[in-house]
């Protein structure tokens, strides 16, 4: 029996994961506190934890820093992350010295958690509730320029920030080494080997085990007509243009209609509403999922992973850069089709290209089964109770690493003597044009030249591991 304690900032998307996980270590004997918030509190006493609640520590927020929030700031969430840390620290030193936990399982973004286990040097293992990235998944996140301005604009004030966590202990090197998936701790990530984008660039250190769902219903289609099913997630849900644009779009089709709005949105601001479409402030999104035969969908990562695994083809509609990195995987394994048009018009024929089309459901009922047959709650559990873990296998990003810096020495060197011989033999008039268009082209042929190089090592590895 160990002692785990949970950590995890206040988000539905981020919690949820963390709760059938919780749920199974109890399960199987184990002590688990649960350090949330009172929003959580039902659901976290409901898997069997001990609910520690956090409340108390939350900043009270200016009327500026609750919008940076609902928006998504990416500034203002490592402000307030970091905040929340140092009101927590002294409660926090006191939880560790009297409860003194055998390992720490914390989301990826809950600085109190990560740098707590730090600090007291206990086996960590970290909850990604999205895809794992890395320099190369992150790839597939397309930052829009004003999340980029953000990012660059506030990091002064992060670094001013992580200033303030020193005298108490923590040391931090870069907002980055907090975030971002490295290869050596020990991760679980939500979703199957297939569905992470460059899995192989992951060490061992990483357990690919599927959906966290508490759901054991099958999918099941089989009705009079179709049903479809609408949600924006748990954060930015405040939408009743796009809900009103939904009905208007839906409202003679011959199907059922879900909305689940959330709790920012009046009922009322809607309309009246014909007696096949329903709306809601929550619902069991997985019941739901298991019957829905299309789901328009912010592309939140639990949100899809759950549609997946109900064998549920989507409409993808996402608002954030991580939103659309999650979007962009499911149109390649090809269960959904991005909403391009989100005009009424747009909305209806997407939806009746996934209902009529059943190249989406096939794929989307393919997916489920490989979701279905990862190691789940149960190999979450297992690589909990085992941390820390060690690595043997060859660290793809670190090859990739030296290749890059290889390709890159020999490419200016080859432009240097190209300068030079054309400079001596033809003229030096015109050797600046070799210069800037080498400069161009460095970038597109590295990242061409480090894409070759992954497939050959992720081939390498993917024999190693078929010879073991
Ligand atoms: N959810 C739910 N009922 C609803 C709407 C959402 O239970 O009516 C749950 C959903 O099942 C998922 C989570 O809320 O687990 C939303 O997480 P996601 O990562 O999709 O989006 P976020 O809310 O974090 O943007």
């Amino acid at each position: 029996m160990k002692k785990i304690a949970f950590f995890c900032i206040p988000a539905h998307g981020h919690t949820n994961p963390m709760l059938p996980v919780a749920a199974e270590l109890v399960r199987r004997g184990n002590e688990v506190r649960f350090y949330s918030f009172g929003e959580f509190e039902e659901k976290i006493k409901a898997a069997g934890a001990e609910f520690i609640s956090c409340d108390s520590f939350l900043p009270k927020l200016t009327k500026q820093e609750e919008a940076g929030l609902k928006n998504i700031s990416t500034t203002e969430m490592t402000v307030q992350d970091i905040r929340i840390t140092l009101s927590m620290n002294d409660f926090l030193d006191q939880e560790f010295k009297s409860f003194q936990p055998d390992v720490v399982y914390t989301d990826s973004v809950c600085f109190w958690g990560k740098l707590n286990a730090w600090k007291h040097n206990v086996p960590m293992v970290v909850s990604t509730s999205t895809f794992a990235f890395n320099q190369m998944s992150s790839g597939y996140m397309k930052n829009s320029p004003k999340e980029m301005a953000d990012m660059v604009f506030g990091l002064p004030r992060v670094s001013r920030e992580l200033k303030k966590l020193e005298p108490y202990g923590f040391r931090v090197k870069s907002v980055f080494s907090l975030i971002q998936s490295d290869n050596n701790t020990d991760s679980i990530v939500y979703t199957s080997q297939k569905f992470q984008p460059y899995s192989e660039s992951f060490s061992d250190h990483y357990a690919f085990v599927g959906p966290s769902v508490f759901s054991n219903v099958l999918p099941e289609k089989k009705k009079e007509r179709p049903l479809i099913y609408i949600s924006m997630g748990t954060v930015i849900n405040d939408r009743p243009d796009f809900y009103s644009k939904c009905i208007d779009a839906l409202k003679n089709l011959n199907a059922d209609v879900i909305i689940s709005c959330g709790n920012a949105i009046n009922r009322e601001e809607l309309g009246a509403l014909p007696d096949h479409i329903q709306v809601y402030p929550c619902v069991n999104q997985l019941d739901v999922l298991a019957r829905a035969d299309a789901f328009i969908t912010h592309c939140g990562m639990n949100s899809v992973s759950e549609s997946l695994y109900m064998a549920a083809p989507m409409v993808l509609y996402p608002q954030t850069s991580e939103q659309f990195a999650v979007a962009r995987r499911v149109t390649e394994i090809g269960a959904g089709i991005m909403l391009k048009d989100d005009s009424s018009e747009g909305i209806r024929a997407a939806i009746q290209e996934i209902l009529n089309n059943k190249v989406y459901g096939n794929a989307a009922a393919e997916c489920s089964a490989d979701f279905r047959a990862c190691p789940g709650t149960a190999g979450a559990a297992e690589f909990i109770e085992n941390a820390p873990h060690s690595s043997n296998s060859i660290d793809i990003l670190s090859e990739l690493n030296r290749a890059t810096a290889k390709f890159h020495l020999l490419y200016w060197l080859i432009v240097i003597i190209a300068i030079n011989l054309t400079g001596f033999l033809v003229s030096w008039k015109y050797v600046w044009v070799i210069g800037i268009a080498a400069g161009i082209l460095a970038s597109p042929i590295g990242k061409a030249v480090q894409k070759r190089k992954y497939t050959s090592l992720a081939y390498s590895v993917s024999l190693s591991g078929s010879e073991t």
